[in-house]
């Protein structure tokens, strides 16, 4: 009883304070600016409790952003992997979802989906703020939900 009141405490803890990793995997930057003012006074993520770590172990919500390069494949699940469980990944932008216009460069690995699970897209070249915090609060949610891909993979272990 005590393990499920813990339990439940930490599930609402995560929702209204998800801390958050970044990683640009090979991206032109341009979605990695528009998440920069998430994080800013102008929309303020810490309103919705969202909070930039700087360590992937400190962080519930992995956003990534970029399409996944020869060069950044390995660091992309390295950094996957030491999220610890539960967690979530958020792919900000079109690169990650398909390539975009990086597709068919010999560099290019593919989508973020090849190398880890992806639980939300934002769509858009880039998406804007908005859009981007939105999609932290509904990862949030969704790991309160035990949702994401890596909480249904741990319960199917
Ligand atoms: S989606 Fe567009 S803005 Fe974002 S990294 Fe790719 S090319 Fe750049």
């Amino acid at each position: 009883m005590k393990k499920n009141l813990f339990s439940k405490l930490i599930s609402v803890s995560r929702r209204r304070s998800p801390w958050v990793y970044r990683v640009n995997a090979g991206s032109c930057n341009g979605c990695d600016i528009e998440v920069a003012p998430c994080f800013s006074p102008r929309y303020d993520g810490e309103q919705v409790g969202a909070l930039l770590q700087g360590s992937p172990k400190h962080a519930d919500i992995l956003l990534i952003s970029g399409p996944i390069t020869l060069r950044t494949k390995a660091m992309v699940k390295d950094i996957y992997e030491q999220i610890p469980s539960p967690k979530a990944v958020v792919a900000i932008g079109s690169c990650p979802a398909s390539g975009n216009v990086f597709s068919g460069s010999p560099t290019i690995v593919g989508s973020a989906e090849a190398i880890i699970p992806v639980d939300l897209y934002v769509p858009g070249c880039p998406p804007r703020p908005q859009e981007i915090l939105d999609a932290i609060q509904k990862a949030a949610i969704m790991l309160e939900n035990g949702e994401t891909r890596s909480q249904k993979e741990d319960s199917n272990d």
